[in-house]
């Protein structure tokens, strides 16, 4: 079966247009802020609901930017909305695409800070892996997003962007027969999305709005490393499925892998799981568990791993995903061997435990990497840059 998306052709990198002076971007606001901005600019009341409903279709349904081009909306009304407002996407710093159809861009947004987003195609669906902050405040110990030193939330616009521009880039907006190319996001990029948790909401209620984007929160996953005291309403706000990212079996451990287990211990993360809304056997939680070598990938540890889920009773699968190697970390990635041991201890004890394929190892596509790349190429630009006489 052919793996949609993966012979789109390559994008490239590229600045958007500025933003004209006066205009304002529509680009993150939900239904009511749009209603709001249209009775201000002098829709009539009583046009009011019709009138959101047709630019919002435009805007999130069929992924229009040309207010011109939305053509069941009175003229006069069109060269209105054109000199009010407009819709942007993120810059593109730079982009790249794996021999296995993965896609990886590295986006700039307005004040000059970058973040992530990638596609991974499968045979069967199609992945967007979208971030929540630039940067990570968590170091967990593994991960080399938590190295970059910037840090900020990124704003409902600035993520939504990463999906509306992956999906301009893919020719994803018009359905073909055999269906989208993105059909599930999970909020694995950069960041945290619980310690952003009230921009991320926006963002996924505007992907899962009925009348624009339409995606089911069954089709969204939220990855946390354990905001306990988030993950109820992620469950009754947003009903997305969850992922936990557990990596370690016992405190002693996780307190190093994951440092923010000094604060949230495992035994509660663990009962916050079991409590989640919405999880029962048809919609597991995901446990992502990375295979780090001599640190928490013996036979005992995922004996361990069964015992936790079970003595907990949460309807659970686990991930196991080989550890991706970069510059100076401080760990080594299990032997296949051992990993796929890992994985036959966990299948037995009842509990689904598949290996991640790593996906997208040409052009870096685990956490961080396209970004410190392409900040390490800039800086021995500038190195060369300097001794490269005037
Ligand atoms: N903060 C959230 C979401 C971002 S991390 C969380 O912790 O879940 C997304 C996933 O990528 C996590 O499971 C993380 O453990 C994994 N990851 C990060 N760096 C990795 C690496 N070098 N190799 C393999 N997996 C990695």
């Amino acid at each position: 079966m052919e793996i949609p998306g993966a012979h789109t052709p390559q994008v490239m990198p590229r600045r958007a247009p500025a933003i004209a002076a006066g205009l304002r971007d529509l680009l993150g606001v939900d239904r009511a802020q749009l209603k709001a901005a249209l009775e201000e600019i002098g829709v009539p009341p009583k046009q009011l609901n019709m009138r959101t409903k047709q630019v919002w279709h435009w805007l999130y349904h069929r992924g229009v930017r040309d207010f011109a081009a939305m053509d069941n909306v009175a003229k006069d009304l069109r060269a209105k909305l054109s000199a009010h407002f407009t819709m942007s996407r993120p810059d593109v710093s730079s982009a790249q695409i794996s021999t296995d159809g993965t896609r990886k861009w590295l986006l700039r947004f307005s004040d000059g800070a970058e973040a992530e987003c990638v596609f991974i195609p499968d045979e069967d669906r199609g992945t967007l892996c979208i971030s929540s902050q630039v940067g990570c405040t968590l170091t967990c110990h593994f991960c080399h997003t938590g190295t970059q030193r910037l840090v900020r939330n990124l704003s409902a616009g600035e993520i939504v962007g990463q999906f509306l521009l992956a999906r301009d880039d893919l020719d994803d907006w018009v359905a073909p027969t055999h269906g989208r190319k993105i059909t599930n996001i999970v909020l694995m990029g950069m960041g945290e999305p619980l310690y952003n948790f009230e921009q991320v909401k926006k963002a996924m209620q505007i992907v899962m709005d009925e009348e624009g984007i339409q995606l089911s929160r069954r089709r969204i996953t939220l990855s946390t490393a354990g905001v306990i005291p988030m993950m109820e309403r992620a469950g009754v706000e947003l009903g997305v499925n969850l992922a936990v990212s557990l990596h370690a079996v016992s405190n002693a451990v996780r307190d190093v892998v994951v440092p923010l287990n000094r604060k949230y211990r495992l035994e509660d993360l663990l009962d916050a799981c079991a409590n989640y809304p919405g999880a029962h056997n048809a919609r597991r939680i995901t446990f992502e568990y990375v295979m780090l070598k001599d640190v928490n990938d013996s036979d005992d540890d995922a004996r361990a791993l069964v015992r936790l889920l079970k003595a907990h009773k949460i309807p659970a699968k686990v991930n196991l995903i080989p550890f991706n190697p970069w510059p100076d970390a401080p760990y080594e990635c299990s032997s296949r061997k051992r990993v796929q041991r890992f994985s036959d201890i966990v299948f037995q004890g009842g509990i689904s435990a598949p290996v991640r394929t790593p996906r997208g190892r040409d052009i870096m596509a685990a956490c961080g990497q396209l970004k410190s790349e392409t900040e390490k190429v800039r800086a021995s630009d500038r190195k060369k840059a300097a001794l490269a006489p005037a």
